[in-house]
């Protein structure tokens, strides 16, 4: 018998409108930022609706992160609160500037960041949250950004999963936190093979993520001193960073954004599929948004529960075996050797994302996917738990 065809458990979208946009690109001579990674940043405030907005496109989320966090000021002593439960690049930064991080658990409903051990894990050296719209479900932001308020904290969304979700009907990105990261890296809701977007309002924080993003490089400072500003002519202000997107990148990225609402409605289409199938198997299905809000489905993970016939590490055998790829988000950041020997960190501090983790497999959800695939995966997972 043939091995079945493996279905992968991510895959791009791109269509010939990318490519021909990327050999347009290439064809004009900008290949790196130049025109299309600017209108690229214009488009993306449109998308979000908000002309208050100032966008900042960066060749990935980490590189936005690191540069918000920068723009606010963080360094040694300082102290960020984020959730053990994510990818390590929403921590590293932190590090990157000599600050540390506080990790949290989560609250099992949602699998987003607890907001009450936020607030209790506050110290007097705290000075921001980077919260998690954890697999495109947002992260009660009404609530975070109270608690910020009332203890002088700064917010850093990590919105790396929430392309497009709402809160209260109104996007991730245009909520009063300090600055909002997307990430396009190639498995995300819009890729441009890697790239991000940096989001404030605040004027002074893009200001500065803008000097950083390239070398610290400036032409304002000369500016103010003269109308006319040599074309040659720059000045370095501070020991920046290479974090531009090229506009091959950007040129992905205009045509991706275009299909976005496609893509999104495919993504519901498919999740839907998934609990209307799956709905009678020993099985956490995933938390839902609110009625009226958008959930961007960036990943849809499952949960075996506790009478499972199986254990998960099994259970991903059995789908593997069956052509299926899977993926675990994430083994939490407690049992990284470098953040639980940094911090002392035990599987008992975090006993919800312990827990978790050792259930959980998230399936394949991507919108190149047909619905005979989705329908193979819930034929899969249906002979996987059978004892
Ligand atoms: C993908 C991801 C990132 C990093 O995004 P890059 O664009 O690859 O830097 C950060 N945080 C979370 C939660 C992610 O899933």
């Amino acid at each position: 018998m043939n091995a079945p065809q493996f279905l992968p458990f991510a895959l791009p979208d791109i269509g010939d409108d990318e490519i021909a946009e990327v050999v347009d690109s290439l064809k004009s001579g900008w290949v790196t930022t130049g025109p299309k990674a600017k209108r690229f940043e214009e488009e993306f405030g449109a998308f979000l609706g908000d002309s208050s907005l100032h966008c900042i496109a960066v060749n990935s989320a980490t590189a936005g992160l690191h540069l918000a966090l920068e723009a606010l000021g963080l360094g040694p002593g300082d102290e960020v609160i984020t959730t053990t439960h994510t990818f390590t690049a929403t921590a590293e930064v932190v590090r990157y500037l000599g600050a540390d991080v506080r990790l949290v658990d989560i609250d099992p409903a949602t699998l987003n960041l607890d907001l009450d051990q936020v607030e209790a894990a506050i110290t007097p050296r705290t000075r921001a949250i980077i919260p998690v719209h954890y697999a495109g479900l947002a992260v009660d932001m009404l609530r975070l950004l109270d608690i910020a308020r009332r203890h002088g904290l700064k917010v850093v969304e990590d919105a790396a999963h929430a392309l497009p979700t709402t809160l209260e009907r109104e996007l991730i990105g245009t909520l009063g936190s300090d600055a909002t990261v997307f990430s396009f890296y190639a498995n995300k809701t819009m890729t441009t093979g890697e790239g991000g977007m940096l989001v404030t309002r605040n004027a002074a924080l893009a200001a500065r993520a803008k000097v950083m993003r390239l070398h610290g490089m400036s032409r304002d400072a000369f500016d103010r001193f003269t109308a006319k500003v040599p074309s040659w002519y720059y000045e370095i202000v501070a020991p920046g960073y290479k974090y531009n997107l090229t506009d091959i990148a950007a040129a992905l990225g205009l045509h991706q954004l275009k299909r976005l609402p496609a893509f999104q409605k495919r993504r519901e289409e498919l999740a839907a599929q998934y609990f209307q199938g799956l709905a009678d198997l020993p099985l956490i299905l995933p938390p839902q948004a609110p009625a009226g809000d958008t959930h961007a489905w960036h990943l849809f993970v499952l949960r075996l529960t506790d009478d499972a016939p199986v254990d998960r590490n099994t259970f991903i055998e059995r789908l593997y075996a069956q052509g299926i790829g899977c993926s675990v988000h994430y083994v939490p950041l407690h049992l990284h050797p470098y953040w639980r020997d940094r911090y002392h960190l035990t599987p008992e501090q975090f006993p919800h994302s312990q827990k978790a983790y050792e259930r959980m497999v998230s399936i394949p959800l991507y919108t190149a996917m047909k619905d005979s695939d989705a329908q193979r995966v819930m034929a899969a997972i249906r002979q996987a738990l059978e004892a």
